[in-house]
């Protein structure tokens, strides 16, 4: 069962969603050679209880970060540390927030200076499969509408998409049914419907789809040490457009 969000639901899931909107906003100016993923993870934290919301990662199942911080090769869930970023890394940050009980989650994938051009056309596809996916989450599509394009859309561009990680229902949990893969048939799980509260979120790898968790129990890196993007929203599906609840400006564009 998928449930639909009420208007005061759908209400407080935005809050947490402009308050990680912000978020990134600020954050995307810090990214820059020498900073370290603790230094964000800090600063994360610091505007997150400024505008009113609490980091929900952290302990989360006992995660230490307040957000996951995860360059190159490390596909998602990397813990914030004494790691300094390099020009030419790029790194994917998670946030996800809680505000009145309910909560909003999104993740993107940022260069450091300049990366490479390989680097480049994999973010791109990343983030353009995000849209491609959020296009698919309309009230009458099925559930794995969204994955097959997403996935079509990767495999296209000689990516993988990642199969050990998924995106997920939120709402009063930070993770709710439906579990929603990047990957898989259209046509196929339950129609969607409005008010139904989603958070998409295509991890794409440069070479094989295989990942490996280290033995901090998080961190989850690619197979073959190649790189990986990850991005994310929390929206919402209505009767006309689905609606982003986790909006924000980049500047880098
Ligand atoms: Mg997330
Ligand atoms: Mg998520």
């Amino acid at each position: 069962m998928i449930g639909l969000k009420s208007d005061r639901e759908i209400s407080l899931i935005s809050e947490a969603g402009a308050i990680i909107g912000k978020v990134f906003e600020r954050l995307e100016g810090e990214i820059r050679p020498g900073i370290t993923t603790i230094e964000l993870d800090r600063l994360a934290g610091q505007l997150i209880k400024s505008f009113g919301g609490r980091a929900a990662f952290l302990g989360y199942k006992d995660f230490p970060g307040k957000i996951c911080a995860s360059p190159n090769d490390v596909v998602v869930h990397g813990i914030p540390g004494d790691r300094k970023l390099e020009k030419g890394d790029i790194i994917s940050l998670d946030v996800g927030v809680e505000r009145g009980g309910y909560y909003a989650d999104s993740a993107a994938t940022f260069a450091v200076g300049n990366c490479s051009d390989a680097a480049a056309r994999l973010m791109e596809a990343t983030e353009c499969s995000l849209y491609i996916g959020i296009d698919k989450a309309r009230a009458g599509n099925r559930l794995s509408d969204i994955g097959n394009a997403i996935q079509t859309f990767i495999e296209n561009k000689g990516f993988s998409v990642v199969r050990a990680f998924v995106g997920h229902g939120i709402g009063a949990e930070l993770h709710e049914e439906p579990e929603i893969p990047n990957f898989g048939a259209a046509g196929r799980g339950p129609r969607l419907e409005p008010g139904m509260v989603l958070a998409i979120e295509p991890m794409v790898n440069e070479g094989t789809c295989d990942v490996e968790i280290l033995e901090d129990g998080w961190t989850a890196v690619t197979g073959d040490g190649k790189l990986s993007a990850h991005f994310e929203h929390t929206i919402l599906v209505t009767d006309k457009e689905p609606r982003i609840l986790t909006k924000w400006q980049k500047k880098n564009r």
